[in-house]
């Protein structure tokens, strides 16, 4: 029986106004502002050309006291957001690594801002379990990764927000299971070291911090003139780690290195963390969505059979948003052993059933956004063909251009192509190649990046953009001859 006399409760918060209606007729105003920004997109100049603290000094110094309309905000984000960003998306980026983006995905992550849902455990929203690990399983397959990533066995896939995260997360599978393996040295973690070749990606470093093992466990393994991890370095480092008392923990090979996209071996090094029972993980961030097109996936899966964490990004160069990181192990057991808490209020029936599968056991935070919906849907509404055909496309451009580059002798090739990577620079040195880049961004109509291969200095043109055609990558051989004939001219 109710109180007779309780209180009606307080009068709803003033966020009310933004009803469902309203929602309706919003969305619709942003979806098309979306639409007009990427189809205008190749107008604008890559590269932001604001001032530093400009952004800032446009915007209210203050929240507002009252709402404030939609029109409003959206004058904000043509005059101050727009000119203040680097468009990832310009079908002229081809710096760094693509940020993958996509019409489905896109939607999938409105969806899942809609649905709201929070998925740490699998009570807590069973379809945005069930639907990760579906798509994970569906992407296995597409890559032709082994059978042993499979969620159907001890293993199986996970989506991480970054490369970062899914090594941080393996290095401690690692840990876990090295330690559990040598109950005597239980408390050691003092003597575990890892490695990875000196052209490996900071993450590693930063991961074998962070898991407790210390920055200074890992040992930088000398790369071959192709550079890739030295084997035979691996081994002699193994070997003395483990004369002066040492566990190797750890491996991380990397297929497609970020400055070169340069492909460890990965056989030889499993061989080689098999023989001192460490923990093998591939890092694929990038060159991994290449095996979607057989033809390609070779190299990038060789030595996943005895891998036991592989990851790589969706979120590079396939058209799924950031965040998107896929995640496979063999076994999950010890990434579950370094990872799960379960203080009482997370208890559950379906937990205890072992029948479920609980993602905030298999992560560093606890609370999870729904990805899986954006990674499901593009997998869906672009088909797998599709996906293969925009790869395919990537690396046929990148040859045209590291062809160009062969045939104009101002220009040499700073590494071998890889796939739709070309790492180039002009013969007359370091200099004069930092002049070009600055050059070529400055025109506005592509951006490319620079990294160190081979101790000299290259200009990186990644050809992956969800927009980018074969004539961007035309108007890149176009831009960088114009500013090298130009530096020419000036000379
Ligand atoms: N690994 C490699 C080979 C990379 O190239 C990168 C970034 O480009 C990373 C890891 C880090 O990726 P994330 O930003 O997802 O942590």
């Amino acid at each position: 029986m109710p109180a007779p006399d309780a209180p009606a409760p307080p009068p709803g918060p003033g966020d009310a106004a933004f009803d469902a209606e309203r929602f309706r007729r919003e969305g619709r105003r942003v979806v098309d502002w979306i639409a007009d920004y990427l189809s205008t997109l190749a107008a604008r100049p890559v590269q932001s050309q604001v001032a530093p603290g400009w952004v800032r000094s446009q915007l209210a110094a203050h929240p507002p006291e009252n709402p404030e309309p939609l029109d409003a905000v959206l004058a904000d984000l043509d005059r101050v957001i727009v000119p203040g960003l680097t468009h990832w998306q310009h079908p002229g980026f081809f710096a760094f690594f693509p940020a993958g983006s996509g019409g489905p995905s896109i939607l999938g992550e409105l969806l899942a801002a809609g649905l709201g849902v929070q998925g740490m455990l699998w009570i807590t929203s069973p379809a945005c379990t069930e639907l990760e690990t579906l798509a994970l399983d569906w992407l296995r397959e597409l890559l032709g990764l082994p059978e042993r990533f499979a969620s159907t066995g001890p293993g199986g896939g996970v989506i991480q927000d970054s490369a970062s995260s899914g090594l941080l997360t393996a290095v401690v599978a690692a840990r876990e299971r090295v330690l559990a393996e040598a109950p005597a040295r239980t408390t050691d973690i003092g003597r575990l070291v890892a490695y990875a070749s000196a052209a490996a990606h900071s993450s590693v470093e930063k991961g074998v911090g962070i898991a407790g093992l210390g920055r200074a466990a890992l040992r930088k393994i000398a790369v071959d003139a192709r550079g890739a991890m030295d084997v035979a370095a691996l081994a002699a480092a193994m070997a003395e780690d483990v004369r002066a008392g040492r566990i190797p923990c750890f491996v991380a090979a990397t297929v497609g290195t970020t400055a070169a996209g340069v492909i460890d071996p990965v056989p030889a090094i499993a061989a080689e963390a098999r023989r001192h029972g460490a923990w093998l993980h591939v890092d694929a961030a990038w060159a991994g969505a290449a095996a979607v097109c057989p033809e390609l996936r070779g190299p990038i899966v060789a030595g996943a059979e005895a891998a036991d964490s592989w990851g790589f990004n969706p979120h590079k160069w396939l058209p799924v948003n950031l965040d998107c990181h896929a995640l496979w192990l063999a076994d999950r057991r010890p990434l579950i052993h370094g990872l799960s808490m379960k203080p009482d209020y997370l208890r559950n029936a379906a937990t205890e059933s072992g029948a479920v599968i609980d993602y905030a056991d298999w992560q560093v935070p606890l609370g999870r956004r729904f990805r899986a919906l954006k990674l499901w849907m593009t997998l869906r509404m672009l088909g797998t063909e599709a996906l293969r055909d925009r790869i395919r496309g990537h690396v046929a451009w990148a040859a045209w251009f590291a062809e160009r580059v062969r045939s104009d002798s101002r220009f040499a090739l700073l590494a071998p192509p890889s796939l739709s990577l070309v790492c180039f620079g002009l013969e007359t040195g370091d200099e004069a190649t930092a002049a070009l880049l600055e050059q070529v961004n400055r025109r506005g109509r592509v951006c490319l990046s620079s990294a160190t291969v081979g101790g000299r200095l290259a200009l990186r043109l990644a050809v992956g953009g969800t927009l980018t055609r074969r004539e961007d990558v035309e108007a890149a051989w176009a831009e960088v001859t114009a500013a090298a004939n130009a530096a020419t001219h000036d000379g």
